[in-house]
């Protein structure tokens, strides 16, 4: 935490009463398992636990004191008392973060949101010490959490804005504060929650509208969405990428996309210059320029930004490349899918080598009535890019297959992942197979028996 804060200080910011005596604490946590020496235990209410529940517990791990809501009844001292703990969690986290001398990037987006941030912070690291959003605690939690983390030697902030509810970017919008703020594309994930493509744009969008008056937004030049964006910037600063256009501010051409890595040759204005990207898909392209962009925006030179992500290191989890047992090429991209990121996916997969390319697709979820017309769509696109066969767990990304088959390709409906995975360990190193799926459908459980 960045400075030490009274427990008379913290009631003031969150509009809270102190009870019992003051005292200082260095950090906030919500975790009462923590070592709590000389610190806050803030008790947040969450779908399976209530961390009122556990103040006892944290005043035995030694917390200085406790924050809890109205409602909660508890009366041990000293307590901070609040109408809702998630509210002052937040406004504790934006006094932290106004206190902070450094720059704060968020990033917001459908897909592409911990890619940006983990390339971004690598890439800030060498330029000074770098705070970023750890795996994707990118919601109404994580966002306080991380921003509470700040130290006195921490020069960039690098912050995730995710939604699953209309109304949460917003919210952490407002704490984050961003001086940088990156909207990598909208799509449809999530649809259930937001019935359209347009209201996840709308949503996104407060992540400008909220952010710093001075903030710089970078935005993707391609994507449907991008006018509109523009649109809410007002007076800030906005840089946009593209991967054709000469209207946008850094765009590429020549671009050669490798079954591994991709090369192109990135402009901006009179500038110019040929970089390769380590990791595979035009998505890809798509991250590093939004990281370029951003880098550019805290005064790193065009050359510099280029040579930063040039040398990116892949998300674990994400695309990853490895064999099976039985040496076939695995990609395996089973972390998470949306609509867009499985095409990407797919299109990863048709650029690969071995003869013979397989798609094994679980369901992806949070798709409300689209569900049927996505999974339908998947199959054909996956039959443009001449995938060879689509291989599906359950009925619902068993639609694919029926959409594939369509087209006289050869597909499977499995009922489960057990005989599914089996029968991927037959195949030798003339097959690719990409395994992707929605969190919810759990695909690592084939890839934890097929690979090696
Ligand atoms: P989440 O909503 O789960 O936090 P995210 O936005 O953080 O997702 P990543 O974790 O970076 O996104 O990537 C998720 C999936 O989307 C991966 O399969 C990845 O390959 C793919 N992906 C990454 N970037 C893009 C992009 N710009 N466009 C489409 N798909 C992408
Ligand atoms: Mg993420």
């Amino acid at each position: 935490m960045l400075k030490e804060l009274k427990l008379s200080q913290i009631a003031d910011i969150c509009g809270g009463t102190l009870f019992g005596e003051d005292a200082c604490v260095i950090d906030v946590s919500t975790d009462s398992r923590d070592d709590l020496s000389n610190k806050l235990f803030l008790a947040l209410r969450g779908e399976k636990f209530n961390g009122h529940s556990f103040v006892d517990k944290a005043i035995d791990q030694g917390a200085s004191g406790v924050l809890v809501d109205v409602d909660s009844g508890v009366s041990l001292e000293p307590r901070i008392v609040v109408h809702n703990t998630l509210l002052a969690y937040h406004d504790i986290a934006r006094f932290l973060r106004d206190a902070f001398q450094g720059r704060v990037f968020s990033i917001t987006g459908s897909n592409g949101k911990t890619s940006v941030k983990d390339w971004l912070a690598q890439s800030l690291e060498d330029f000074g010490c770098v705070l970023k959003t750890q795996s994707n605690f990118n919601n109404h939690i994580g966002v306080p959490k991380t921003l509470i983390q700040i130290e006195n030697n921490h020069q960039f902030a690098v912050v995730e804005a995710g939604t699953s509810f209309p109304g949460e970017i917003s919210i952490l919008s407002k704490t984050i504060h961003a001086d940088v703020v990156i909207v990598t594309n909208a799509s449809g994930s999530h649809l259930e929650g937001f019935g359209s493509t347009k209201a996840i744009a709308e949503e996104k969008g407060d992540l400008i509208t909220y952010s710093s008056l001075y903030s710089k937004v970078i935005l993707n030049f391609d994507d449907p969405f991008f006018e509109y964006w523009k649109g809410l910037t007002g007076k800030r600063e906005f840089f946009s990428f593209s991967l054709s256009d000469a209207s946008a501010d850094l765009y590429v051409s020549d671009l050669d996309l490798g079954a591994s890595e991709s090369s192109c040759i990135v402009h901006f204005r009179d500038q110019s210059s040929l970089v390769t990207i380590p990791a595979p898909g035009k998505h890809q392209v798509y991250n590093a320029l939004a990281v370029i962009g951003a880098l550019m925006h805290v005064d790193v030179h065009f050359i510099d930004a280029l040579n930063k992500v040039s040398k990116a290191v892949q998300v674990k989890g994400r695309m990853e490349f490895g064999l099976t047992k039985n040496n076939a090429l695995l990609i395996d991209d089973c972390y998470n899918a949306s609509p867009t990121s499985v095409e990407a996916a797919i299109d990863v997969l048709s650029m690969q080598k071995p003869i013979k390319k397989w798609l094994v697709l679980g369901a992806l979820g949070e798709l409300g009535d689209q569900e049927e017309s996505i999974h339908r769509g998947l199959g054909k696109y996956a039959a443009e890019k001449k995938i060879d066969c689509v291989l599906a767990v359950g009925p619902i990304a068993g639609l694919a297959v029926d959409e594939f088959k369509k087209v006289g390709r050869e597909g499977r409906v499995y009922a489960s992942k057990e005989s599914l995975a089996q029968f991927l360990l037959t195949l030798n190193n003339e097959h690719a197979v990409l395994v992707k799926g929605s969190r919810s459908a759990k695909m690592d459980d084939i890839v934890n028996v097929i690979k090696i």
